[in-house]
């Protein structure tokens, strides 16, 4: 969230919008209202603070941008990643296999863990485990995973709960990426 979102403006807003939207939303969110939050009253207050201040605002524009220029590869939704299982290293089996995309097949390798993965064009994966992205999903509704790799990386848009709606078209941005295979 930035502080653009905070207050609802585009990032070319003008000196006046900001002003204008900063009485809207710190009136809304003042402490002493019903609708009031004192975390959220700050947070427009800081936002505020930050968006009049010519030079802060500058700043703060520079910083945002250089955060965009970490451009990501793709993005990707949650449903496109493969559940696979890293196994133990002590397994000497190969290390991992694939596994059915759905829960019935935790538990299959001993001491497995299983982990959200997809392939890198560098060849490597981009891969984090099932726990760390049901705990990111809780709190977010996008995360960005770095290729082991290389230095790629990824966003995964997590669909929010109770949303599984499979309209978005599946299947297009794959390409020659296609699907994370050790067998
Ligand atoms: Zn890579």
């Amino acid at each position: 969230m930035t502080h653009y979102t905070t207050l609802g403006l585009a990032p070319d807003a003008s000196n006046d919008a900001i002003k204008a939207a900063y009485k809207q939303f710190a009136l809304h969110s003042h402490p002493d209202r019903a609708s009031g939050s004192t975390d959220t009253f700050l947070r427009v207050k800081r936002a505020f603070d930050c968006l009049s201040d010519a030079g802060a605002r500058r700043a703060y524009d520079a910083s945002l941008a250089s955060a965009r220029a970490v451009t990501l590869a793709e993005t990707i939704d949650e449903h496109e990643l493969e559940i696979i299982t890293v196994m133990s290293l002590f397994d000497g089996g190969g290390g991992r296999s694939i596994m059915e995309l759905d829960a019935h097949g935790r538990g299959h390798g001993s001491g497995g863990l299983d982990v959200y993965a997809r392939r890198c064009r560098c060849g490597d994966a981009y891969e984090i485990p099932r726990g760390e992205l049901a705990a990111l999903k809780a709190t977010h509704d996008e995360c960005v995973l770095e290729c082991g790799g290389c230095s790629l990386k990824i966003g995964v848009r997590l669909a929010p709960p109770g949303s599984g709606s499979g309209s978005s078209g599946r299947g297009g941005g794959g390409g020659p990426e296609g699907d994370l295979r050790v067998a």
